[in-house]
């Protein structure tokens, strides 16, 4: 169980090592949560944003209610990045599988708030844009850097 103390956000996107305290570290800035509640693929927004089977939603969908409703979640926030084993792709087809799986997740979790991010490699530092959240367009600008 968790002490009252304890807040969550949840993150949903590739397992790559590199990128994970970039994403912590903007969840807790963007949602004011301590933890990160950690759902990973290899290239996960490239599965999500590709007609993924009932199996893997499910799997995601069930982690996602974990994160919402016994961890009290304040937000997920789903993200890709550059130099992507898993998802190798454009940096623009990239953010497009992006604003894609925040749309798949929207459907999968109505209710919870969604903020898709692109993490891009700057002098070995990785640094989190997030993306415009409001209506998940397929062209979508880079709204704010952390
Ligand atoms: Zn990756």
């Amino acid at each position: 169980m968790t002490d009252i103390s304890d807040t969550f956000f949840t993150s949903i996107g590739c397992m790559d090592g590199r990128i994970q305290s970039a994403v912590a570290s903007f969840g807790k800035t963007r949602f004011g949560a301590k933890y990160p509640d950690t759902i990973t693929e290899a290239g996960m927004v490239g599965i999500l944003s590709h007609k993924p089977s009932k199996a893997i939603l499910n799997g995601v969908k069930n982690k996602i209610l974990i994160s919402v409703k016994h961890h009290h979640s304040k937000g997920i926030v789903v993200h890709g990045h550059e130099q992507c084993a898993g998802n190798p792709v454009s940096d623009d087809q990239q953010i497009k599988d992006i604003i894609e799986a925040a749309r798949v997740l929207k459907e999968l979790e109505p209710g919870v708030d969604i903020v898709p991010v692109f993490i891009a490699r700057k002098n070995n530092t990785w640094k989190i844009q997030e993306l415009e959240s409001a209506s998940f367009k397929k062209t979508a600008h880079v709204l704010n850097l952390y």
